[in-house]
């Protein structure tokens, strides 16, 4: 079976990996000219505003899917007509814009942080007497990785935020003091069988993850419940194909919604060894229309970003229980280069060899 994917970074480079044992052949479609995902995916090194590179692209594919969400709408509309495109478009609508998703998110009984929209200094302002303080001023659109945010602790910060990240359409959204922060991993097949990965707990820095636990510690039920039940009416409402991801905030027994990704996550990525079906075959085997596999685990996993340098290769593979996932891209600051992941029967082992990595990776700016 051939299965496109729109960008070839990679996440897209995993989901070629996963569907390779199956038989499936992916193309990948991104103007950035990938060569990383060269070795195991075809690659078509054209924009996706072009319709003729998207003609090229679609034929003799099953199934389009896609690894970003700022996808263009112009080219869904140029590929539906010919393959289904998975998740689809409303995902893709309610993911693109904070606001949308806030919305969204409300609409369903899935509690969010207080939030308003603020595409001007006096609606700003409004919004901050509507909010309160502290607050974090977000782009609407095309945001990640904590980019193009500000947070608000005074009613002196307001201006000074809105020169920092204002002239584009904004959401205000109330300053959430979590206990933690939990990701929801979900994926759903065409006749409307779900699927669910244990919550994980995720540790970001800089706005950038760095770590997630899988299981996320001290789950309760009720916990693991509500954000099934978040999950659900999403997929559900959304008649989604795929593999979803909601962020979440845990105050208390309360689950804030803060985001959803359309698509595998940075989050899942501990799913290659950590569960019986990665979130990456699970996505390939959804939006293809093939059986779902397994989410559960084995045993507990961590899972341990490399964000802007290379690691020493030989020294994380001396660690047991780890493996080691270099994704061929050129380093730089801030960059995703790589993930390890450490697995273990035992929880408490698994937190030593984080603790080690982490100190190897310090040795290792
Ligand atoms: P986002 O781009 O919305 O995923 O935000 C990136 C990170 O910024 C989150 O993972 C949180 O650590 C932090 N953050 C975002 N929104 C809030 C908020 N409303 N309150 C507190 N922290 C936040």
């Amino acid at each position: 079976m051939r299965l496109g994917i729109l960008g070839g970074g990679q996440l897209g480079r995993m989901m070629a990996l996963a569907g390779h044992p199956l038989g499936v052949r992916c193309r990948l479609l991104d103007p950035k000219d990938p060569s990383s995902s060269r070795g195991v995916a075809d690659v078509l090194p054209e924009r996706y505003d072009d319709p003729d590179a998207l003609d090229r692209f679609v034929t003799g594919l099953e199934a389009v899917t896609y690894e970003f969400e700022n996808v263009d709408a112009a080219a869904i509309d140029h590929l539906e007509g010919r393959v289904p495109v998975r998740p689809g478009r409303a995902a893709l609508e309610v993911a693109q814009d904070r606001l949308t998703e806030k919305s969204f998110f409300r609409d369903h009984d899935i509690d969010t942080a207080p939030f308003a929209a603020a595409d001007t200094l006096p609606e700003l302002r409004s919004a901050v007497r509507e909010v309160g303080l502290p607050a974090v001023l977000k782009t609407r659109r095309f945001g990640y990785d904590g980019k193009g945010q500000a947070v608000l602790r005074r009613p002196e910060d307001v201006e000074a935020a809105w020169n920092d990240v204002g002239g584009v359409p904004l959401l205000l959204e109330g300053f959430v003091d979590f206990d933690r922060e939990l990701s929801i991993l979900s994926v759903r097949d065409p006749d409307g069988v779900i699927a669910f990965y244990p919550l994980v707990e995720n540790h970001h820095e800089d706005g950038i993850l760095r770590l997630s636990y899988a299981p996320a510690p001290h789950l309760t039920g009720p916990l693991t419940e509500r954000a099934r039940r978040y999950a659900t009416r999403v997929l559900e409402d959304l008649d989604y194909v795929g593999v979803l991801a909601i962020e979440l905030f845990q105050v208390g027994d309360r689950l804030l919604a803060n985001e959803m990704a359309p698509r595998v996550h940075n989050s899942g990525h501990w799913t290659i060894e950590g569960a019986e079906t990665s979130q990456f075959e699970n996505h390939v085997r959804a939006v293809l229309g093939l059986p779902l596999g397994s989410t559960a685990m084995r045993g507990h996993a961590a899972m341990v970003n490399l964000i802007g340098a290379l690691p020493e290769t030989a020294e994380i593979l001396r660690h047991p229980d780890v493996h080691l996932h270099l994704y061929g891209k050129e380093p730089r600051p801030g960059r995703k280069v790589g993930h390890m992941t450490v697995r273990h029967e035992d929880p408490a082992v698994v937190r030593e060899h984080v603790e080690a990595l982490r100190a190897l990776e310090g040795a290792h700016p």
